[in-house]
């Protein structure tokens, strides 16, 4: 059908009155079918041009949507990202918004509604959660702990005799990462509720990047703050959004292979609270950030694909929401979002 078009695109000078109207005619059918299409799809399709106005929308985006359209929903224009958000108006959801570049400066964002979805993996996790098989799963899995412990503290002592020995450097690192496969299962088994308090998110930020601070030097990675004096106060579990912080800031380290550098920064509106955590690792591409969220999906040999699984788990339950931006090859970015104590009280009010 391109082929087509280019085609009458490429003789249209040529053509005559009576050719015009019969091409004219074909196109007219063609929007007639694609409109049909798009009307019929269960997932909201919308257009923005450069300016972010809205140049098409079908009518599931407008079901899912509300007359708010895309407002309130935080669209970077022109970026390919991904993001989970839940929406209270017209009616309770959870909807997973992306976007991708199309020409001409538009942005595509294709919105679906994950609500059922996201109830079954509750459901599921939960039923997991009663039996005994997860018990013991979790019961082994913190059982390795210490035997790993106790050798990576006698191999340290070798290694201080023994400076140059690679065997002892290889085990070092494999246990290293056991020890870090081990974390992942167990926060992903043992779901707890965070234990809200009022609090700040720079706190577990900067704990988190000082326990970090020689894996950065270590692999030649700038962390470049930019985190306010005075920020507003959130409901936090804060050993919880140190997992996440943790969590993300691994991959960033992860993504990068010659140095590189990790921007934070902290901004607040009205409402949220935002941290963003940006990387100038490989990114990714759009197949990986479609299942971003999802558990098992490793890029990595060594990986679970549980960390983000676990964030964003930690992350909705403290009421806020989290999304990624990437570009293959240039980087990406993590954007948190929590909610603003003040503002829930002045909306209960
Ligand atoms: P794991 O790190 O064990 O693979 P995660 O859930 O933490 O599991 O991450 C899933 C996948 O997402 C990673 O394997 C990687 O491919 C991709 N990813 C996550 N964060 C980044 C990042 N900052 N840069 C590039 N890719 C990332
Ligand atoms: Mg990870």
């Amino acid at each position: 059908m391109n082929s087509f078009f280019k085609g009458v695109r490429k003789h249209i000078g040529k053509l005559s009155a009576d050719a015009l109207r019969e091409q004219y005619k074909r196109v007219a059918d063609e929007f007639d079918f694609f409109e049909k299409v798009l009307g019929a799809i269960k997932e909201g399709i919308v257009v923005l041009d450069g300016d972010g106005e809205v140049t098409y929308q079908n009518p599931f985006a407008v079901e899912l949507l509300g007359k708010g359209g895309l407002k309130g929903l935080n669209i970077n224009l022109g970026q390919s990202s991904k993001q989970e958000l839940a929406v209270t108006y017209p009616e309770e959801r959870a909807l997973e918004v992306q976007t991708m570049m199309l020409e001409r400066n538009s942005t595509l964002v294709i919105i679906r509604d994950v609500t059922a979805e996201k109830r079954h993996t509750e459901e599921a996790l939960m039923a997991a959660g009663q039996s005994a098989v997860r018990d013991l799963a979790a019961g082994v899995a913190h059982e390795i702990g210490n035997p790993l412990n106790a050798l990576s503290l006698n191999l340290q002592l070798l290694a201080r005799d023994y400076p140059n020995e690679d065997a002892i450097k290889v085990c070092r690192h494999q246990i290293k990462r056991l020890d870090a496969i081990i974390r992942d299962f167990l926060q992903a088994l043992r779901p707890s509720r965070p234990c809200l308090v009022p609090g700040n998110v720079a706190e577990p930020l900067t704990n988190c990047l000082n326990a970090l601070k020689h894996r950065f030097e270590e692999k030649r990675v700038r962390v470049v703050l930019d985190i306010p004096g005075a920020i507003p106060v959130v409901a936090i579990d804060k050993n919880q959004l140190e997992q996440v912080f943790f969590n993300l800031f691994k991959n960033a380290l992860e993504a990068m292979h010659d140095g590189g550098s990790i921007e934070v920064a902290v901004t607040a509106n009205d409402g949220e609270v935002e941290t963003r955590i940006r990387d100038s690792g490989e990114g990714m591409d759009e197949e990986r950030l479609r299942h971003l969220f999802e558990p098992y999906r490793t890029g990595k040999a060594g990986g679970t694909g549980l960390g983000l699984m676990v964030s964003e788990r930690i992350v909705r339950e403290h009421g806020g929401t989290i999304g990624a931006e990437s570009k293959l090859g240039e980087g990406t970015t993590f954007i948190i979002r929590l909610p603003r104590i003040e503002k829930r009280i002045r909306a209960l009010k």
